[in-house]
């Protein structure tokens, strides 16, 4: 006889993995025990070697389907006498780092039971059970237990009772367990006769806009058929052209509307049920008004039995927009929903279970044959990224757009679910709580505070208030940092971090950057050519100011872009000789924006990064490539004009502007393969915004493999800002206490 103490790390709690253990115990007749640690869930089991072998391999390989194991370790002990096997009570520690799981989404069996008339729960929008429901925006303290959650102040009723506590129940310690006559209740404001969803779908039926709250916040939910009722929300959230998520009743109405691969419906039915983004199809139902001159569609399932039970009574798509106002945090508590969401919906399906952290939507994308995350929130944070190495403690703030905080410790990185822009008072009030929310959530004890270099953002204000030593990351560092962290990569990589800005040590804007980093830094082996950004911030909701840059940085006719500039053009055209007001970026975004201006897509912004997507979706054919010259120097320099006035003459020629985006496009793949020639590391890395454009990533990483190198692209993380916390992070948790 011998013991096995079997730890298993990972996300683990709350999905019915002790009452798995103990019924798997049982069926090898094992005695023991099995509870909830401070670092995930630990067994012990008395019994013969061979079979405790068995019992470990079944049980990584038999997990409920919700568990994410990300490690286990075992140790042979002396046996210690066990009789029977017992579920322990959760371990509490006064520094608790058990990983907790994100939302996840109704699983078949609860959805099958609201939907059965014979069930306690028929109709019922909050069941729930180990495999599915609520988790992260519903906890409060760990470890994961129903006093820690906003469950707290629902008392159960003797038959949830019954199955919280029958071990061979699907609803054994489920947490936020609940029944018609127990739990959460939903209702309709302003008040109305008869059954709330049924009221709100006809609400939503007849054109309006109704505010459902959800799991992470409320949703703005209008019909999508309508352009009527889009045009309406649009004008109500101030929200001209960005693209609205829809909401579909289930994959057959999804691919009536868009080509879904079996991958993408994979997603789409995930416990993570993330937004998608997806290319869409002729003649299908939802409007153009959704996402305009778009050609792709952000597709999302219910993911809550609301939606379900709301879906099944409308039978077409809605729009699912995160209820707030522009760029503002997702609203989550009833109060704040009446008050802030009063102008734009017109009615709130309202609940009475409380949120204890907004989660948006988060949205994935397919690419290379696997997921890139472009936003990291409800159903995905916060699984930790488990990490090669050891870091130290460390607490990173980001940088300024698409922001998200991140902790980490031993090999993790948990990084906080994505809060958004640090534009408004409201965002910054988020921020700040969700940085005291996470440090307060895992008992968090920092060593260092890691924040960008940027001396005036918010996010770096509020790392140099709170009385820790501060490590400052360069953004594009951070950005390459994140994806080595995340591929567990050690060696020094060519890392292309292309992005709209990012403020370098030399206090000039950068962007086009092509880093050499390792653990111990970074040095810059190559940048865009600089030019002047006229009007500095304003350009980037301008793309036609950086024609005008790359224009006079080119010593070309700025006569050009006068037609850009209706109203101003005496003043524009003074703007890029002022050292002052021009001031110099090498920033890879901002050439895109200068394109698109100069080829007539776009002159000014609706949404950050909006002229570039048009770029994108201009592409017509694959069509050779503009020359896109690396000069040698230290750094080296990649030259833009040959290629400009290449695309100038294309296009003054006749060439349709598809065609010469294609041209820039593989332009950009080619200047990456001759950029890794140069640098002779066969590990290179893609990231910054830059990389959310799916043509650009897919061509230059297919073009570096077919030459040998690596192309190393991000999957968990976005290649956007969401990462920079995380890269943050890692470099920071690498670096000595006395760096
Ligand atoms: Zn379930
Ligand atoms: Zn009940
Ligand atoms: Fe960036």
């Amino acid at each position: 006889m011998k013991r096995l103490r079997l730890c298993v790390f990972g996300a683990v709690q709350g999905v019915g993995f002790r009452p798995f253990v103990y019924r798997l115990a049982g069926e090898l007749k094992l005695s023991g025990w099995v509870l909830n640690g401070p670092f995930g869930v630990v067994i012990e089991a008395d019994g013969n070697p061979e079979v405790l072998e068995l019992f470990a391999r079944r049980v990584l390989a038999e997990k409920p389907a919700a568990a994410v194991i990300a490690a286990a370790e075992s140790v042979w002990l002396d046996a210690a006498g066990f009789s029977g096997f017992a579920i322990k009570a959760s371990e509490a520690a006064a520094a608790p780092s058990a990983w907790l799981l994100p939302d996840l989404a109704t699983c078949p069996e609860c959805l099958a039971e609201i939907q059965d008339s014979g069930q306690r729960r028929f109709g019922y929008a909050f069941t729930n059970c180990t495999l599915c429901g609520p988790r992260f925006t519903i906890v409060t303290a760990i470890p994961y237990d129903r006093p820690n959650t906003t469950m707290r102040g629902f008392a159960m009723c003797p038959a949830c009772r019954a199955e919280y506590e029958n071990p061979s129940d699907r609803r054994f310690h489920a947490q936020p367990i609940a029944c018609p006559a127990c739990g959460p209740k939903l209702w309709l404001e302003p008040e109305s006769a008869g059954a709330p969803i049924a009221r709100a779908a006809e609400l939503i039926r007849g054109g309006s806009v109704v505010a459902v709250k959800g799991i992470g916040g409320f949703l703005l939910v209008c019909d999508a058929r309508s352009s009527a009722a889009i045009r309406e929300l649009r004008r109500r959230k101030r929200r001209s052209a960005k693209p609205f998520a829809v909401m579909f009743p289930d994959l057959a109405a999804v691919r009536a509307d868009c080509a879904v691969s079996e991958l993408e419906a994979d997603w789409l039915g995930s416990a993570a049920a993330p937004i998608v983004l997806l290319r869409r199809v002729p003649g299908g139902a939802v409007a153009a008004q959704a996402a305009p001159g778009n050609p792709c569609l952000g597709a999302l399932l219910p993911y809550a039995p609301l939606h379900h039970l709301l879906m099944r009574r409308l039978g077409f798509p809605v729009i699912a927009t995160s209820g707030n106002l522009s760029e503002e945090p997702i609203v989550k508590d009833n109060e704040q929903a009446r008050l802030s969401l009063k102008g734009i919906a017109d009615a709130f399906l309202m609940n009475d279970r409380p949120i204890a952290r907004h989660a948006d939507d988060s949205i994935v994308r397919l690419s290379r044959g696997r997921q890139l995350v472009l936003r990291r929130a409800r159903g995905l944070a916060p699984l930790p990224l488990r990490v090669g190495r050891r870091l130290r403690p460390v607490l990173a703030v980001g940088a300024h757009l698409k922001s998200t905080v991140a902790v980490a410790w031993e090999r993790q990185i948990v990084l906080s679910q994505h809060l958004g822009d640090l534009e408004t008072a409201a965002s910054l009030e988020a921020f700040r709580a969700a940085v005291a929310d996470l440090r307060g959530l895992y008992g968090f004890k920092p060593e260092a505070v890691a924040c960008d270099l940027h001396p005036d953002y918010a996010s770096t204000r509020l790392a140099e208030s709170m009385g820790l030593p501060v490590v400052r990351v360069q953004h594009h560092h951070a950005h390459v940092a994140a994806a080595m962290a995340e591929a567990d990569i050690a060696d020094p990589v060519l890392g292309l971090a292309w992005d709209g800005l990012g403020f370098g040590p030399d206090g000039t804007i950068w962007g086009g950057e092509f880093l050499r980093v390792d653990e111990r830094g970074y040095s810059r082996l190559a940048r865009l050519r600089p030019f002047p950004l006229p009007g500095g911030e304003a350009a980037v909701r301008e793309p036609r100011r950086c024609a005008l840059g790359l224009l006079y940085a080119a010593g070309m006719d700025l006569s050009r872009v006068e037609p850009l500039f209706p109203r101003n053009w005496e003043a524009a055209a003074r703007l890029p000789g002022s050292a002052s007001l021009a001031p110099q970026t090498s920033s890879m975004g901002r050439l895109f924006d200068g394109l698109a201006a100069l080829l007539g897509l776009r002159r000014v912004n609706d949404f950050e990064g909006q002229a570039a997507m048009d770029l994108e979706h201009a592409i017509e054919a694959d069509a050779g490539a503009y020359p896109f010259p690396l000069r040698e120097g230290e750094p080296a320099v990649a030259d833009w004009e040959p290629l400009l006035a290449a695309a100038l003459e294309d296009f003054d020629g006749g060439t349709p502007p598809g065609v010469v985006s294609a041209r820039f496009h593989n332009a950009l793949a080619e200047l990456a393969v001759a950029a890794a020639w140069r640098a002779g590391l066969p590990n290179v890395v893609l990231t910054g915004g830059v990389f959310q454009n799916a043509y650009l990533t897919e061509r230059a990483a297919q073009r570096l493999e077919a030459a040998g190198f690596q192309a190393i692209t991000h999957q968990r993380l976005p290649p956007n800002d969401g990462c920079i916390a995380a890269g943050q992070a890692f470099v920071a948790g690498l670096a000595r206490t006395d760096a």
